[in-house]
């Protein structure tokens, strides 16, 4: 398996880049596994690699329907921050943003971590409002976050339309400046490449069409296209498709599916330094390294499992991208494509434990559960391997639901990408 180092590069620079090997084999199931992992995203993906670095678990399979990463973490705008409301998010999110910084060194492999900055931008009083409370709140957790006037907003965005005539006057900003983007794919074939290395089988084009018991009520493991593979321990992060993984154990999970859509632009020079959130007309922007501008809009609002989402929301995204930064009105959008997302009544994830003994899952991501990556999969991976919760994923529970102590980001927020 190919390993990375300046003196890699340079032989295979001398020899055509022709001998390159694999970067992980092309797994098929073996009859039985320590841990099976539903679902070979990032979170999946991560889930694995840090089971077999910091657990010492090797035997696992993740498993994927599809091709790894070809998911929501191969289609998301790939915005990184921290700067949640709650206490129990802010600890989450940025023990993410932490682990982001080093993520490439950690993984031997480029995840083009870039904290360029993200700039939330207020359009009315509530916003500000609100912002103004997310700042305090987040400085109280060690989160960096701070308040930016208009002209401010207009010195760190200069594409940025301040005038006070627009459809959506900037009345300020919030500016997370350790916040960022990454490469997606990256993130997928990093985590997939340095769980390969270490034993773990990556078995992709793999449906797991349900879960299996035994008589005792815990799990069994997991009946596929390939057939029925044993386990000790199973735990889901099929994104989108978790509700349905898990109702075949018997476990009804608080989510709605729902596509959430983006798209970019054709390629241009470098024009916009950071990212630019605005909640309250839904419309998301960065630059990618290629140069085209990638975009995002809210969910679309119904419930559905098809990968395409509705023509109106696009409209209605590219407009509020051209009243707010009217230098792009002429630009023409080349591709755009869909996810679909898992939503909570809260908008928080559930990371941890399930009723049926030896089943775990990490779900719930909605629209945001890209920046979470790392915090999350190391979360994850320490509760499969103890049987029992990280402190900074215990809060997240699936019994929140029940017990009414939810984490609200819906109502703080609104949005959570
Ligand atoms: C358009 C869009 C924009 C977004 N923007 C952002 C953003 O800017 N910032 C952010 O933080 N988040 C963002 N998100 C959300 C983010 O992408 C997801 O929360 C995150 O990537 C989820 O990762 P995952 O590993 O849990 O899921 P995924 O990457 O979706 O992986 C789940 C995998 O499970 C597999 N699977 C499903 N069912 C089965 C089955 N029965 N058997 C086997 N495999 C199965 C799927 O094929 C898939 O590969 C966005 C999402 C979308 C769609």
């Amino acid at each position: 398996m190919t390993h990375f180092s300046a003196f890699s590069l340079l032989k295979n620079a001398l020899t055509g880049h022709k001998n390159w090997t694999e970067q992980w084999p092309d797994a098929q199931p073996k009859a039985e596994y320590d841990v099976i992992i539903v679902g070979a995203g990032g979170h999946g993906l991560g889930a694995a690699y840090y089971l077999a670095t910091q657990h010492g678990i090797t035997n696992i399979a993740v498993i994927d329907k599809g091709w790894l990463g070809g998911g929501n973490t191969g289609r998301n705008t790939t915005i990184i921050r921290s700067n949640y409301l709650y206490d129990e998010s802010a600890r989450l999110f940025d023990h993410s943003v932490d682990l982001w910084q080093n993520l490439s060194q950690e993984l031997n492999y480029n995840v083009m971590y870039s904290n360029r900055g993200v700039l939330m931008l207020a359009h009315n009083v509530h916003d500000v409002q609100s912002f103004k409370r997310h700042v305090h709140s987040n400085r109280l957790n060690g989160v960096d976050n701070r308040w930016l006037s208009t002209e401010e907003c207009k010195e760190y965005c200069p594409p940025l339309n301040i005038s006070k005539s627009s459809r959506y006057p900037v009345m300020g900003g919030a500016l997370q400046e350790r916040a960022g983007t990454a490469r997606h794919d990256a993130v997928a074939w990093g985590y997939a490449r340095g769980a390969a290395a270490r034993g773990v089988d990556v078995i992709q084009n793999c449906a797991v069409q349900a879960i299996r018991r035994n008589d005792d009520g815990s799990v069994a493991g997991v009946d596929t296209d390939k057939g029925f593979i044993k386990a000790k321990k199973v735990a889901v992060s099929a994104s989108g498709h978790n509700s349905m993984v898990m109702a075949t154990a018997g476990v009804r999970l608080p989510l709605e599916s729902m596509p959430l859509q983006a798209l970019v632009s054709e390629p241009v020079k470098p024009v916009f330094p950071c990212v630019v959130m605005s909640n309250a007309v839904h419309a998301y922007c960065s630059q990618s390294d290629k140069g085209e501008l990638v975009i995002g809009s809210g969910t679309d609002q119904y419930v559905s499992y098809g990968q395409r989402g509705g023509l109106p929301l696009i409209e209605h995204t590219v407009s509020a991208i051209s009243e707010v930064f009217p230098i792009f009105n002429r630009m023409r959008m080349l591709r755009k494509w869909a996810g679909i997302t898992d939503n909570t009544p809260d908008r928080s994830p559930i990371i941890g434990k399930t009723p049926v003994p030896n089943l775990y899952v990490n779900c719930g991501w909605g629209t945001g559960g890209f920046k979470a990556t790392p915090g999350s999969a190391h979360v994850f991976a320490w509760t499969i391997a103890k049987d029992e919760p990280h402190p900074i994923n215990a809060p997240f529970t699936l019994d929140r639901f029940r017990t009414g102590r939810l984490i609200d980001e819906a109502a703080a927020a609104a949005v959570a990408h």
